[in-house]
């Protein structure tokens, strides 16, 4: 199965895409992550990216067009994949048709994940990541079992994302609502758009995926 998760920052794409994961062995593909990557690894891609990321801006289509179509290509994404924070516009997401027809595969579904402004600011400020395993926490909704111990791999090392600042994550929120808004009724056209209440708790949004899934 092949799904697109669609949401503002901090809807929880990347939250429910590593449940995903777990449970249906489909691959997560989160341009974020893969720029952030990048950009700590300091390539060509990340040097051309840093900037732009820190502002809360979109890097250019060319760029994620080319991560995604590599990504597509790996043997670890025969099972389905997830994508995570692609397409953002609507040139993303008509290269996302002309690659997928190339490639002869097609979506299954797009879920459309709605969360109002406010909580997204207090769910991106709030948020913090394992710096060794990448488990995602938050300082108030989704916090480690012992206080400064990950969970899933025990270190005690934590990180939290430069962009994730109140200031930052209301442009990247008017970028989302002027740029990546209109993919609702792109997809929407093509019945195959689906929308959650992305505002319940975790394990309540993760169930209306998994029934959105049987479903596909
Ligand atoms: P996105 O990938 O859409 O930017 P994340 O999955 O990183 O969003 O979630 C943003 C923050 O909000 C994280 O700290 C996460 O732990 C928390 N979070 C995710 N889903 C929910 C939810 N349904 N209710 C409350 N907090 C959530
Ligand atoms: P969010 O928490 O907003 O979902 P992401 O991790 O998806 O954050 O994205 C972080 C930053 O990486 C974005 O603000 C943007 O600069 C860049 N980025 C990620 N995906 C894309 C994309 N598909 N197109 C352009 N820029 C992207
Ligand atoms: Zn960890």
């Amino acid at each position: 199965m092949n799904i697109i998760l669609l949401g503002p920052p901090g809807a929880g794409k990347g939250t429910q895409a590593k449940l995903i994961e777990e449970r249906h062995g489909m691959k997560q593909l989160s341009t974020g992550d893969m720029l952030r990557a990048a950009v700590a690894a300091g390539t060509e891609t990340g040097k051309k990216a840093k900037a732009i990321m820190d502002r809360g801006e979109l890097v250019s289509d060319d760029i994620v067009v080319g991560i995604i179509a590599d990504r597509l290509d790996a043997p670890d994404v025969k099972k389905g994949f997830i994508l995570d924070g692609f397409p953002r516009n609507t040139a993303q997401a008509e290269a996302l048709d002309t690659m997928l027809a190339g490639k002869g595969l097609k979506l299954d579904a797009v879920i459309e994940m709605k969360v109002d402004d406010e909580a997204l600011v207090e769910r991106i400020t709030g948020r913090y990541t394992c710096a060794k395993c990448g488990k995602g926490y938050h300082d108030r909704f989704e916090k480690p079992k012992v206080a400064g111990v990950c969970d899933v791999c025990g270190s005690t090392e934590f990180t939290r994302r430069a962009d994730d600042n109140e200031k930052t994550v209301r442009d990247r929120l008017a970028i989302y609502n002027r740029q990546t808004a209109p993919l609702v009724a792109y997809y929407g056209g093509s019945g195959q758009l689906k929308t959650i209440d992305g505002m319940a708790d975790i394990g309540k949004v993760t169930r209306q995926i998994e029934g959105l899934l049987k479903g596909v």
